[in-house]
């Protein structure tokens, strides 16, 4: 990081930024540059706030060379991430879909949405046991009951399973789950990012309701820099003055994530579009902007469903979803490939 500083800058000031900095673990180099005193900044840059430089006396400017988020930024790891989650691969050129219902609700309900999905070649089961929902007086989940039953039907189907963790004392309930997911709600809780980062559990964490890109990639810092490399990231729509969907599906955030990161980014146009005629089109518009991967809600009865119906496509509907994705995925590679290559066009 440099830091320009004003003209006027006395001896006096800049020892007073120097132990400042010190404070920090960040070290300070002067130099010149266009009659400007310049310093350039070392060490634990990354602790530094840059509202809070630019705010003082001595600054002129300041300009950040590294992103604040190191770890998740391409620069610090130019290979695309590939994540694996048993013998499932994402990122890097290997596309995935997890498909199933919002909530877990009962045995037959989870084991037909399991057995239809992979059949139209899902890849991975999803299913809320723990649910983070607006009112407390609806479903709340089947909790440790729900985890028990992905766990048999991943044994029944040979798919992955993905569940969503509320705080970390919950740990110990997940160790058998494959990808645990951070929901848009739990985006920011800090702490619970901490203890994930710990394991070495592959986690899908979805960007919160009123999170930018940066925000998104400053919580999957908090992963990586806990020493668990396995982060998945989700874009799943954002609040905005918009009311016709559930959310906004951020469809520019997909290449904007893939230029700033090395980590795989799926999309979620289930939560986004909040209802099911909307969803295959953003599903589709989403792969065509070159995510990684889609996660999909799928109910056997979405009239019946606890959780989330209106937006729950039936197996007939993501099969469908399925066959339009796997045509569309040669020609999106190819697009892929030829914008990496950077070749005129
Ligand atoms: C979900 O996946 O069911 C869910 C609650 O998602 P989100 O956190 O994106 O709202
Ligand atoms: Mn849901």
């Amino acid at each position: 990081m440099l830091l320009f500083l004003k003209q006027d800058t006395t001896i006096e000031e800049l020892d007073a930024l120097a132990t400042t900095l010190k404070q920090y673990g960040v070290t300070c180099m002067l130099g010149m540059s266009n009659q400007h005193a310049v310093a350039e900044l070392g060490g634990n840059v990354a602790a530094l706030d840059s509202e809070m430089l630019k705010n003082m006396d001595i600054v002129e400017d300041i300009r950040c060379m590294e992103e604040p988020y190191r770890l998740a930024s391409k620069r610090h790891h130019p290979e695309d991430t590939v994540v694996q989650i048993g013998e499932v691969l994402i990122g890097n050129g290997h596309f995935q879909t997890i498909a199933g219902p919002c909530s877990v609700e009962s045995r037959e309900q989870l084991f037909a949405t399991a057995e239809a999905i992979k059949a139209a070649g899902a890849t991975m089961l999803r299913g809320g046991a723990f649910k983070p929902r607006t009112s407390p007086y609806s479903f709340q989940g089947l909790r440790e009951e729900g985890i028990h039953l992905l766990l048999e039907a991943k044994a029944k189907t040979g798919l992955p399973v993905v569940s969503e963790i509320l705080e970390s004392s919950q740990l110990p309930i997940f160790a058998d789950i494959d990808v645990i997911q951070v929901g848009a709600r739990s985006m920011q809780n800090y702490e619970l990012l901490k203890e994930l980062g710990k394991t070495d559990k592959p986690v899908l964490l979805k960007r919160g309701l009123a999170n930018t890109v940066h925000d998104l990639l400053m919580s999957a810092e908090y992963i990586l820099a806990g020493g668990n490399p396995n982060v998945i990231l989700c874009e799943r729509g954002i609040r905005t003055f918009e009311q016709s969907t559930r959310n906004t599906l951020d469809i520019g955030a997909i290449p904007v994530l893939k230029s700033l990161t090395h980590l795989p980014v799926i999309v979620d146009p289930s939560h986004a579009a909040g209802q099911h005629r909307y969803v295959a089109p953003l599903a589709r518009a989403a792969v065509a902007a070159g995510c990684d991967g889609l996660i999909i809600e799928v109910h056997t009865d979405p009239h019946g469903a606890l959780c989330d119906g209106a937006q729950a496509l039936t197996p007939p509907q993501f099969a469908d979803l399925q066959e339009d994705i796997r045509s569309l995925h040669p020609i999106i590679q190819r697009t892929i490939a030829r914008e990496n290559k950077g070749r005129p066009r």
